[in-house]
């Protein structure tokens, strides 16, 4: 596989190359800002084309320098979360991807485009899922209502400077770049921040309205508020939300007021607390070894204690056989122990019970690759490509797939679509010349290489 589709791949790389990567990015950025980021002119009506592009390139460098949470169960949960308040929305027009930021600085924020980030900082700070749906209807809302767009309109400057020092930040890794990435998200509302006063207010009372709609408890924003109100009077100004979401005593009124206006929510699918359990377990060296049973099995597979773990998530599991996140939890400690056989079970049950599910699915190709039954995870990755056909990661698996099945043609074609859905297309059509070119190719392959080129020589 050619290098530079791997290194796509190892976001990692990317934080570990260091100060090349700074430059790289710097260099890719000056030439791509007046390519990929629209240029905002003092009439200029951003639309919504425009809107996602800019969304888009933002959330590309963030995935690309490793900051963005790609387990695919937390990632789901999180955008599950995010589209049950969006069904609140008549004729929604923008396709919204919401993510887990790996950071540990308590903040939010939207791009525009709907491109919603979330800290696993704010996360470990939200006691119940309708707390961390205000932070997330709030900034939906910012999106919905275009905030922002307006001053940077007003602004191209103060937008393409805060894009290049969020970058350069995010490049640097670790807490300095860290707060360059706020400094520069701060730093551009700070610009911004004799509109936004109102856009707060704003953002607040559709947010909550947003709640209300989809059924969840708008008591969560006033709780949240209280919960960030503590932490402001004890560890004083750490709080980066709070420095671009001012908590003044009208705002929270408000929100206390309109909640007690509002039926409670009744939503609670509610596996909030397992959620969380998990994204720790992901994020961190080490888990204490209290709490929940869940996350206690968690803390015995972060010690490396497998055998302890396996009888803590067989029972969980047993118990509770429907329980994703104890399925899953329980075949990968399987895995640990070099009992495969008895993984690929437990994610083949599951599937029974969650046809064609996204998350098991994945994980059940990755463990048949892992014991070389190729032809077996082929079967599961052309069933992911048809179910799932703008997802990247499916692409990247069946291009390994068929680079293990000696297929040259059908990787390139993997890879193509890969570079297609990246935001690559040129490299895509490179891969469908190659194709074309090879004597390997059958017809059936050809025809659609001609044709997927076509496509994207026509856009
Ligand atoms: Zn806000």
């Amino acid at each position: 596989m050619p290098e530079h589709f791997r290194r796509l791949q190892d976001s990692a790389l990317y934080t570990r190359l260091g100060v090349v990567t700074v430059l790289l990015l710097l260099i890719s950025l000056t030439s791509s800002a007046r390519s990929d980021l629209p240029s905002l002119g003092e009439d200029a009506s951003i639309n919504i084309e425009r809107e996602m592009k800019l969304g888009r390139s933002v959330y590309r460098k963030l995935l690309s320098v490793g900051l963005v949470e790609t387990d695919p169960l937390l990632d789901r949960y999180i955008n599950d979360l995010g589209f049950r308040l969006l069904a609140g929305i008549d004729n929604r027009v923008r396709d919204y991807r919401f993510f887990i930021v790996r950071d540990d600085a308590v903040n939010a924020f939207a791009v525009p485009g709907g491109y919603i980030g979330i800290n696993r900082g704010l996360i470990a700070k939200a006691l119940t899922q309708h707390q961390l749906a205000s932070v997330m209807a709030h900034e939906i809302a910012h999106v919905e209502l275009r905030h922002g767009l307006d001053s940077m309109a007003k602004g191209s400057e103060i937008n393409t400077k805060t894009i290049l020092a969020m970058i350069a930040g995010l490049a640097l890794g670790g807490p300095a770049g860290s707060a360059v990435f706020y400094g520069g998200i701060a730093g551009s509302q700070q610009a911004m921040i004799n509109f936004t006063r109102e856009n707060e207010y704003e953002a607040d009372r559709i947010g909550i309205s947003l709640m209300g709609n989809a059924n969840f408890d708008p008591q969560g924003m006033p709780e949240f508020f209280a919960i960030m109100g503590k932490l402001s009077g004890s560890s004083g100004s750490g709080i980066e939300y709070l420095r671009t979401h001012p908590l003044s005593n009208n705002r929270v009124a408000e929100a206390l007021g309109r909640a007690q206006n509002m039926p409670p929510g009744r939503n609670q699918l509610d596996d909030y607390l397992l959620f969380k359990d998990f994204l720790q377990f992901v994020s961190r060296n080490h888990l204490e070894d209290q709490g929940s049973d869940f996350r206690r099995a968690l803390a015995s597979v972060k010690a490396g204690e497998h055998d302890r773990a396996d009888k803590m998530l067989a029972d969980l599991y047993r118990r509770d056989s429907d329980n994703i996140w104890y399925g899953i939890a329980f075949a990968q400690n399987l895995e640990h122990l070099e009992r495969e056989t008895e993984a690929e079970l437990v994610y083949r049950r599951l599937l029974d019970i969650f046809p064609g599910d996204y998350v098991l699915s994945m994980h059940l190709l990755r463990l048949l690759k892992l014991v070389g039954q190729y032809e077996s995870a082929l079967v599961i990755g052309r069933q992911l490509e048809n179910g799932f056909p703008e997802k990247q990661q499916v692409y990247f698996e069946l291009s390994e797939i068929y680079e293990s099945l000696h297929q040259p043609s059908l990787r390139m074609m993997a890879e193509a679509e890969f570079h297609r859905i990246t935001g690559n297309p040129q490299q895509a059509i490179r891969l469908y010349d190659q194709v074309l070119k090879s004597p390997e190719t059958d017809l059936a392959t050809e025809s659609k290489a001609r044709e997927k080129r076509l496509i994207l020589l026509e856009k």
